[in-house]
């Protein structure tokens, strides 16, 4: 968990000082016992984000002036998480939650109803043009997705930077509302992030327009959108019954499309085993290589200063290099 805390005491700031920050828990009751509530519910905000790149859009969009608190650990899962009664605590404290909802993240649904109503509560998938989960090849058998939202569609919406720039607005936007926002400095850092971010989806386009082979072999089914937009066929081996090893037929099935379309490197991730790729790998003479569904960082990449933009572009070089892509 990213926390990150302003101990500041209550004074009024300019907006030079920056546009919102977070009084921590230390501050709150610290005002409380000097009665000066008044100020600190004016200054103080505290936005609560449910997976990393939430959290990074609203860090980035806030210049890190407010206080994020993220819901997903450094280093958990995104899907299966569970929040600890400290981080239940936090939340209600917040005065924002942005979350995807449909299932996504049950472990943050569950509590949605409970949360007093000075949490704004935000879904980001709502704005968003949710894929369908399609069968992926013929002759796989089993084919289900545990990750699948409870729409049946799929969750992985971020790793399109178009959508991280439609999530990115809708954050602004109810920034905005908040009392105490300096709403010149929200519009100005949206405007870079999304500079950012469509030069990020121009890369992703441009470097994956002509490539030996249009086909990534991931370990698990993150990837669609990306695959999506870039005109890439993604096959994912945990995309087949998740709750058990794929069948040999399965394997066989996916290491014979794999061949017949020039695919020389089969991807996994870091929070995965990655025996099945190597499986595969073995069987058609190819490399494994990692590519990051960006569902969280470990607390030592992210003090190595990992970024959803960095990982995308090692996404990218992995991908234009597995591909073969000139
Ligand atoms: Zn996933």
């Amino acid at each position: 968990m990213v926390l990150i805390i302003s101990i500041v005491t209550p004074m009024k700031l300019t907006p030079r000082h920056g546009l919102l920050f977070l009084g921590s828990l230390v501050t709150l009751s610290l005002t409380a016992c000097s009665g000066n509530e008044a100020e600190t519910s004016a200054n103080s905000i505290a936005i609560a984000a449910s997976f990393y790149p939430i959290e990074e859009i609203v860090t980035n969009l806030s210049g890190g002036t407010i206080g994020v608190v993220g819901l997903t650990p450094p280093g958990a899962g995104a899907h299966d998480m569970e929040l600890t009664s400290e981080q239940l605590a936090e939340l209600e404290e917040s005065d924002v939650l942005f979350y995807l909802g449909d299932g996504f993240q049950p472990g943050i649904e569950k509590v949605i109803s409970s949360l007093p109503a000075s949490v704004r509560v935000v879904d980001l998938l709502e704005r968003l043009t949710v894929r369908d989960i399609v069968p992926q090849l013929e002759g796989l058998e089993g084919e289900t997705d545990g990750e699948a939202l409870e729409s049946g569609k799929d969750p992985h919406v971020w790793l399109d930077p178009a959508n991280m720039i439609i999530m990115a607005n809708e954050v602004r936007d109810v920034l905005k509302d908040l009392q105490g926002a300096d709403k010149k400095a929200l519009d100005s850092s949206l405007a870079e992030y999304v500079a950012e971010l469509t030069t990020l989806g121009s890369e992703f386009d441009n470097g994956l327009k002509d490539c030996e082979s249009n086909v990534i072999v991931t370990s698990h089914r993150a990837f669609e959108y990306l695959a999506a937009r870039t005109n890439l066929k993604q096959i994912a081996i945990a995309g087949v019954n998740p709750d058990s090893e794929p069948s040999t037929k399965s394997m066989q099935a996916i290491a014979k499309f794999a061949k017949a379309n020039n695919v020389s490197t089969i991807f996994f991730e870091a929070l995965l085993p990655e025996d099945l790729a190597q499986t595969i790998a073995n069987e058609i003479g190819a490399k494994t290589d990692l590519l990051d569904p960006i569902e969280g960082f470990s607390q030592e990449d992210l003090d190595a200063g990992a970024s959803y933009i960095v990982a995308q572009r090692s996404n990218l070089e992995r991908l234009r290099t597995g591909l073969k892509c000139k």
